[in-house]
């Protein structure tokens, strides 16, 4: 590339990542607005009643057609939103390769998991707000904590394939150097999967994926293919570091922190507020809007919070790489290269990146980076 392509690729990097802020605040108060008309035009106590006078006390039926019907609603007002920034955006900087038919299918397959996941989440949720109305937040973050288990050990097998094909990574060369880097790290390593993102998308992508039985690592056809094999093997070191570290199950220990104090921050909100909005109690469905707010605004406001740890975990990983490497050259080279073909803001301004990044910009891990082979021997 010639120094114009890269300055006009910067350009866009940050046009890119403006777009993208925008439109998540466009989100957030597109819910807000959603949930106070739902409420306060009492579409939702009237949705209750229509349903309970149908299924009488049948309550969890009520409670999940209730669900499925608020998140259809929800997905069908926003779904202007989410083509113009799933499709269309993708389209116009050439970072996506899927047909909008192609998309529209994807769109459908994650709004029905959506839909199944939402429904199991919500029925426990207000069974528990009806059978244990003082203690439910306690059993809520105990349930939180086993579906987020569940679904990260079955995401690989399960729900990921839904949307790429994975294959064990077929470059015996690259595998024997994988199996040894980790041997050498004192890791097991459950598997090396290729990742298909080649035929959707032109970014590249890496990541450690599962739990248990099901953990393995996944690399991007696209990462595979473009890369040279002291980058790959950079970014499986910076992998390896999170399973080293076990990233995975500090992360969820953070979470599960967080949804008990969300949770009983929503019982203490629902306690006051919901008679008030005239609902028999907590337990009634029809005050979910009240319920979704206090969750959506608990977990906004800790978010700096879990992108600040998640940023540190980052640096580490990366600083486990350089040690495992010796040298910085090959990671900050991928670093580099990804930021490109994602088209990642390199520089994006300080407070937005301390308040949604939940990696850091890659000139600070650059930065690190080469300070971390400082201190390798
Ligand atoms: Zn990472």
């Amino acid at each position: 590339m010639t120094p114009d392509d890269v300055s006009d690729r910067a350009q866009q990097a940050r046009e890119y990542e403006s777009l993208h802020n925008r439109l998540f605040v466009l989100r957030l108060l597109l819910t807000a607005l959603a949930l106070a008309v739902f409420l306060f035009s009492d579409g939702s106590a009237a949705l209750v009643q229509g349903l309970a006078s149908r299924f009488g006390a049948w309550w969890p039926l009520t409670n999940g057609v209730y669900v499925v019907v608020a998140v259809f609603g929800f997905a069908a007002l926003t779904f202007p939103l989410s083509y113009y920034e799933e499709h269309a955006l993708e389209h116009r900087y050439d970072l996506s390769r899927q047909s909008f038919g192609g998309w529209l299918f994807d769109y459908f397959k994650g709004l029905v998991l959506e839909m199944a996941l939402a429904l199991v989440f919500f029925e426990v949720l207000y069974a528990l707000l009806r059978w244990a109305p003082d203690s439910w937040w306690l059993f809520a973050t105990a349930f939180y904590v086993a579906f987020t288990i569940g679904l990260s050990a079955v995401a690989p097998v399960l729900i990921m394939p839904l949307f790429h094909k994975f294959e064990p990574l077929d470059n015996p060369e690259l595998v024997a150097r994988v199996t040894e880097f980790a041997q050498r790290a004192g890791l097991k390593v459950t598997g090396v999967f290729r990742w298909g993102l080649a035929e959707k998308t032109a970014t590249a992508n890496a990541a450690l994926a599962g739990l248990g039985r099901t953990r393995r690592i996944i690399l991007g056809d696209t990462l595979l293919s473009g890369y040279t094999t002291d980058e790959i093997l950079a970014v499986l070191a910076h992998e390896l570091g999170h399973q080293r570290h076990h990233d995975l199950t500090r992360l969820l220990v953070v979470g599960t922190t967080l949804a008990g104090l969300g949770f009983y921050t929503a019982h203490l909100v629902l306690a006051k507020l919901v008679h008030a909005a005239g609902f028999a109690g907590p337990a009634d469905i029809g005050s979910f809007p009240i319920l979704v707010f206090c969750l959506l605004t608990f977990s906004l406001l800790t978010m700096p919070l879990v992108n600040a740890y998640s940023r540190r975990r980052e640096y580490a990983a990366d600083a486990y790489a350089v040690a495992t490497l010796g040298a910085a050259a090959p990671l900050t080279a991928a670093l580099e290269k990804l930021a490109t073909q994602n088209l990642d803001d390199r520089t994006p301004p300080a407070w937005i990146e301390f308040l949604l990044h939940s990696h850091p910009s890659i000139a600070r891990r650059v930065a690190a980076a080469r300070a971390a082979e400082k201190h390798v021997g």
